[in-house]
């Protein structure tokens, strides 16, 4: 018998040590950050130093020798706390596995140690304006021009460009010989001339920053791709599934942080005589809530498992993410309803959960992308694009 769901001592004790360091910053430190054009940072390092941000990176580069079920516990029980840091989804989980997997010796030494103690931060940049979601009609170009690469185009919604060091590009590859374009990664530096952003004033309220990023005729290095040109579509795989986890991670601490908050509130609050979680009315859409979490959860740590032992985590990454999004999105709605007229001041905190559960749906790929998937590839469904 091997199956067991007993996540046993370790992993519980990483829990606990999370939530013992994010619950000294809070979702008051995090919501006082993010309406004041503060940052993250102090919490970030702590995290870092504690070694809770590179828990999932080799061991000999300064990493936790896990995987993606520690990274993703971590973030879960940072969101739970109420301050989830959004660049862990792309720094050490896109990023870092890549690197880890694909890089040189020389790339690995570069990043991996600074990525996981929390000294160097990457960001992550596939979006563009005109191709959207479909990540295959990309149009920044890397070209050869003797030892150099030199990058060209645009990307959007590009995450934490401010606080990072270096943002990893998918770009394609000018194959003049065959006249094709393939994808390949490259890790540009936040400074390399020809490198503009502009902030994307967004609704958010979080501390990272949405950015359009501009480059226009960037010179690298050669050594600046990572792994082989050949194989950049495996590459990029290799860390869109962690991503995938992350969201729903992500999305799980915020869910687990509104229903904390609307439960105890629903105890306490009374109007009638009696609190207003004795109304089914009030109760039921916390429980569906709560179910909706757990099974998301299960979900989550299944898809950080199959991708930890190299298995094929493509569908259960979807459906964790999927899963978790639908989950906090009704989480959050519950918890606006239960806390009636204080469900939108600024004092609980709720309100602002309303558009970062929203964009759960929409990042790091929207609910109908994640249907396209499932039904191609679970359910042998004709595609309709
Ligand atoms: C807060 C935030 C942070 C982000 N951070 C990053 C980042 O750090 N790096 C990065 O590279 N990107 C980032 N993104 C971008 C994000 O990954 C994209 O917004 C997302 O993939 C959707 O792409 P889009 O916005 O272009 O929507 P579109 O592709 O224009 O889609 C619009 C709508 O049409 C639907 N749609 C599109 N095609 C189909 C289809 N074939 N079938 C059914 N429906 C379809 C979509 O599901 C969506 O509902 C971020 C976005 C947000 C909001």
């Amino acid at each position: 018998m091997t199956l067991d769901f007993d996540e046993g001592d370790d992993l519980r004790d990483l829990r606990a040590a999370v939530a013992d360091l994010a619950s000294r910053y809070g979702h008051s430190w995090y919501l006082e950050q993010s309406r004041t054009g503060g940052t993250t940072r102090a919490l970030w390092d702590e995290a870092g130093k504690a070694g809770f941000l590179g828990v999932n990176l080799p061991e000999e580069h300064g990493g936790g020798g896990g995987g993606m079920v520690e990274l993703s516990i971590v973030l879960e029980e940072l969101g739970a706390a109420g301050c989830p840091l959004l660049m862990m989804v792309v720094s050490p989980a896109i990023c870092g596995t890549i690197i880890a997997r694909y890089g040189t010796p020389e790339q690995r030494d570069r990043w991996l140690p600074g990525i996981a103690d929390g000294s160097l931060t990457m960001a992550f940049a596939i979006t563009e304006p005109d191709a959207g979601s479909n990540s295959h009609e990309i149009t920044t170009v890397a070209r050869r021009d003797g030892d150099e690469w030199v990058l060209s185009g645009q990307k959007v919604w590009i995450s934490g460009v401010d606080v990072a060091d270096a943002v990893l590009v998918v770009a394609k590859l000018a194959d003049s010989a065959k006249g094709t374009l393939r994808p390949a990664l490259f890790v540009v530096p936040v400074d390399a001339p020809g490198l503009s952003r502009t902030p994307i004033p967004m609704e958010l309220v979080s501390p990272e920053h949405q950015f359009q990023l501009f480059l226009d005729d960037v010179r690298l290095p050669a050594d600046a791709i990572v792994g082989s040109p050949e194989a950049g579509i495996a590459q990029l795989f290799a860390g869109l599934n962690p991503e995938r986890v992350m969201g729903a991670a992500y999305s799980l601490g915020t869910a687990r942080l509104a229903l904390a908050k609307a439960a105890a509130y629903a105890r306490d609050r009374r109007v009638w005589g009696t609190p207003i979680g004795a109304h089914q009315g009030v109760s039921h859409p916390l429980a569906a809530a709560q179910v909706e979490v757990e099974l998301a959860r299960l979900m989550t740590l299944k898809a950080a498992w199959l991708i930890d032992t190299g298995a094929d985590a493509a569908s259960a990454a979807n459906s964790a993410k999927y899963a978790a999004a639908e989950a906090v999105v009704h989480a959050v709605d519950a918890a606006v309803q239960t806390h009636g007229g204080s469900g939108l001041s600024q004092e609980t905190g709720i309100g602002a959960l309303i558009t970062s559960s929203r964009f759960s749906r929409i990042a790091p790929v929207s609910r109908e992308m994640v249907l396209n998937f499932i039904a191609q590839h679970d359910l042998q469904l004709p595609r309709s694009y």
